[in-house]
């Protein structure tokens, strides 16, 4: 890549703007030291006037709230203010297509190393906007390539922590197999993937694994749900074993980045004979009218 080509966004940090290869934090940042902060990803629409939407942000503000809470960081901004600061970093990228907004707070600066909590720390907030390219129609068609591994996490996956080693491993492991995704299984039931929620179909109803400290639920997570009430597919958030899995009629993965995305084959075995699953397909096209519905309520607020 030349020069001119690299990608430098203007980011957002502790107050200031600036390129993002210019931008800097304290060696005794705790999101440095102990991985001590959370983030999100906020997926940006571009629209036929050129704005970028984002999709679904109150309920990712809604979700970095609660990782906030969790791990006992004070949110520095309110819903308005967050608002703002995301709408001012993608006036400050203009550009064509479609993108994502990284947010990131960890717990802030301090005097000196130590595992516990200083008594006065300010967080450190870092908000980017990203390049996002999702999946073409022909890699949706002919499906995602999967490999499962043992979950070794600790149990805390509910909260979008930025201490993302074990998940680093797990995304490392799929690249190393050239697979999309790694899906993880603790116990012998299905979690979740390196940085997605992962769906089983059987018998018609669509599958979820539970809620709770084993994964992060995704803003898709509820999404979902939705989706597929709303298309008649009957939905079981329950434990899903091994077996169900690698006996699946349909195995799909969603995330911002991916949208909802089928995998055809699981470690090296085709899923469900191979072909496009009709839960997924039916999923997918409910997932863009729901885009649709979003952003025309968007329109008609900013009239
Ligand atoms: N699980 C993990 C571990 C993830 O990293 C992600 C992606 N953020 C998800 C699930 C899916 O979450 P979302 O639908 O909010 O992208």
């Amino acid at each position: 890549m030349s020069q001119a080509e690299v990608f430098d966004p203007t980011v957002y940090l502790n107050g200031e703007w600036g390129p993002l290869s210019e931008a800097r934090i304290p060696v005794l940042d705790r999101g440095f030291i102990f991985g001590d902060g959370v983030y999100e990803v906020v997926p940006l629409y571009a629209q036929p006037n050129g704005a970028r939407l984002p999709f679904r942000l109150k309920q990712h503000l809604a979700r970095l709230q609660r990782s906030l809470g969790k791990i006992r960081i004070d949110n520095p901004f309110d819903d308005a203010g967050w608002r703002a600061l995301i709408h001012r970093v993608i006036e400050e990228n203009a550009g064509e297509g479609d993108a994502l907004v990284y947010i990131q707070v960890t717990r802030g600066v301090a005097k000196r190393r130590g595992h516990a909590f200083p008594a006065s720390i300010t967080p450190t907030v870092f908000v980017m906007l990203g390049k996002l390219v999702f999946p073409s129609a022909a890699e949706r068609e002919r499906g995602a390539v999967a490999v499962t591994a043992e979950d070794k996490r600790w149990l805390h996956c509910d909260i979008k922590s930025v201490s993302l080693l074990g998940n680093v491993l797990m995304a490392q492991h799929a690249a190393e197999n050239d697979a999309l995704e790694t899906i993880q299984l603790r116990d012998g039931l299905l979690t979740e993937g390196s940085s997605s929620n992962v769906w089983v179909v059987k018998d018609g109803a669509l599958l979820g694994a539970p809620r709770g400290p084993r994964i992060l639920e995704g803003i898709r997570y509820g999404l979902i749900e939705e989706l597929a009430r709303e298309a008649g597919i009957r939905f079981e958030e329950r434990d899903i074993t091994e077996a169900e899995l690698r006996s699946a009629d349909e195995i799909m993965i969603s995330s911002a980045t991916k949208e909802v995305m089928p995998i055809r084959t699981l470690d090296g075995k085709s899923v469900g004979g191979g072909r496009l699953g009709r839960v997924y397909a039916a999923l997918y096209d409910a997932y863009q009218r729901a885009k649709a519905r979003e952003f025309a309520d968007e329109a008609k607020r900013a009239q």
